[in-house]
């Protein structure tokens, strides 16, 4: 009988789970479990966690390594599987475009669903759809639309044509309701980056949000407190929910006073969370509109703070304005080491990366964002315990999204019956890599990263041909 038994143990038929991650220091930021434990993984979920040793057809030995919920990124614009590589050596799970959002919400998951290294997912792109409702750009939106460059128009053109009546509303409205009925987690609004949008059209968005009871991810206007307090305003005023993104560069200097003013907001009852990426430099595109104004006034910056993402080189009057009718993108650098140390800090600030679509040279951020918080701000500057940080990567976005994706309850968490998306890393050598000048590169000290169940890097390597991702959908269309 006993020998029966143990024939039976060896053989990976009659193994119990297809995975086991045996060893780790399991980590749960949902139920502040800390200890040792063994994971057992069936049919892409999370089926037993046990201080005893378990059975796999497959087992990833995590001894000494941390075992946490795979982080979850609510920013990305890094949305295909180049970009998704650098995020799965960083740790991340779920790469969410929330920001911008797409235009064709269902062409997006329909071209994604197979073929996903991360699970993913998109808001409704309010500066698309009112880019298309604006009657004297439908031609070119047409155009745009169809071939796949709406996101880098609604940069270049209309931004600061305001909508003029109810008809051009109505379109604008019909469009991110189509958004959330094919899925969509919420509403992407930026009117940094569309000026044209007057103060009651956003007020008007956030009033529709919070009918369609849908959260709003927000850009929010300007580059210090004016900006928030319209956000905070809009929400306050609506009852919608809100978060604002990566606040560190939406603030810079005012950040204590606006994560206090946040902070009071959220005890006042108001659904407002927001995030930060752990970098002093920002990224986005030259012709934008936030090179509009006098930028080098408002931000205290020059073109030689500024750094073209092709060649690296630092920018001169002569070639910014060269670039500027060229198009392309810009890293920025803008912040203060000790702006980041305190979002890096706050309690219930989320940490998402704004990845920027993988090229060489890009901000590193898309490939670093969550090995740096652990490796500098956890272990060096002891800005937050491991478990705070981890559950500022994982549970608190999951939260986020609970509302409309409560598929999300099963994430950012370690116990059975949750996703089996794993972060599996080494707590005392866990550090980003890339730079301003090499861009992403692969993180160091996170071997192994599951998602539903399947490794995508394993032993510090890219797993090829597997896409374990799926899509996250909001329930607006099934309610
Ligand atoms: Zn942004």
């Amino acid at each position: 009988m006993y020998f029966l038994r143990a024939l039976l143990a060896a053989l990976p038929l009659f193994a119990q789970f297809d995975l086991v991650i045996a060893n780790g220091r399991v980590i749960d930021p949902e139920s502040n479990l800390d200890a040792p434990r063994h994971i057992g993984i069936r049919a892409g979920k999370i089926a037993a966690i046990s201080p005893r040793p378990l059975k796999g057809a497959k087992t990833i030995d995590a001894k000494g390594l941390v075992v946490a919920p795979g982080f979850i990124d609510l920013h990305s614009h890094g949305i295909n599987n180049a970009s998704n590589e650098y995020q799965a050596h960083d740790g991340v799970t779920t790469a969410l475009e929330l920001e911008l959002g797409v235009s064709d919400v269902k062409r997006y998951i329909k071209e994604r669903t197979g073929k996903a290294m991360l699970n993913f997912g998109t808001t409704a792109s309010h500066p698309a759809s009112r880019m298309m409702g604006l009657k004297e750009l439908s031609a070119e939106t047409a155009k745009w639309a169809a071939s796949d460059d709406l996101q880098r128009g609604v940069k270049e053109q209309g931004r600061e044509l305001q909508l003029k009546d109810e008809e051009e509303y109505s379109k604008m409205t019909f469009l991110l309701e189509q958004g959330l009925k094919e899925g969509a987690l919420g509403l992407g609004v930026m009117p940094a980056y569309t000026p044209g949008s007057t103060r009651s059209e956003i007020y008007r968005v956030y009033q529709m949000a919070a009918r369609w009871r849908v959260p709003i991810f927000t850009h929010v206007r300007g580059w210090t407190e004016e900006g928030i307090q319209e956000a905070v305003a809009n929400a306050a005023g609506t009852g919608a929910s809100v978060h604002i993104v990566h606040l560190n560069s939406s603030t810079r200097g005012t950040i204590p006073s606006m994560l206090e003013m946040i902070a009071a907001a959220r005890k006042r009852g108001i659904d407002i969370t927001t995030e930060a990426y752990p970098y002093t430099a920002g990224s986005t595109f030259i012709e934008s509109a936030l090179f509009d104004d006098d930028w080098q006034t408002t931000l205290g910056i020059t073109y030689n703070d500024l750094q073209w993402q092709a060649t690296g080189e630092r920018l001169t009057k002569q070639t910014f304005e060269k670039y500027r009718k060229q198009g392309g993108v810009v890293i920025l650098h803008l912040m203060k080491p000790e702006w980041i140390k305190m979002a890096m800090s706050s309690p219930f600030v989320i940490v998402a990366s704004d990845t920027m679509p993988y090229a060489p040279g890009a901000h590193p951020r898309g490939g670093g964002t969550y090995s740096k918080v652990l490796g500098e701000y956890v272990r060096e500057l002891k800005a937050a315990t491991l478990i705070e940080a981890i559950r500022r990567m994982s549970l608190l976005p999951a939260q986020r999204l609970e509302s409309i994706a409560p598929a999300m309850k099963n994430k950012g968490r370690i116990k059975v019956g949750a996703d089996a998306d794993l972060a599996i890393f080494d707590a005392a050598t866990v550090r980003d890599t890339g730079t301003y000048q090499t861009g992403p590169q692969f993180a160091q000290g996170i071997p192994h990263v599951i998602v539903n169940g399947v490794a995508v890097v394993e032993n510090g390597k890219t797993v090829p041909g597997v896409f374990p991702g799926t899509a996250i959908t909001g329930n607006y269309g099934t309610r």
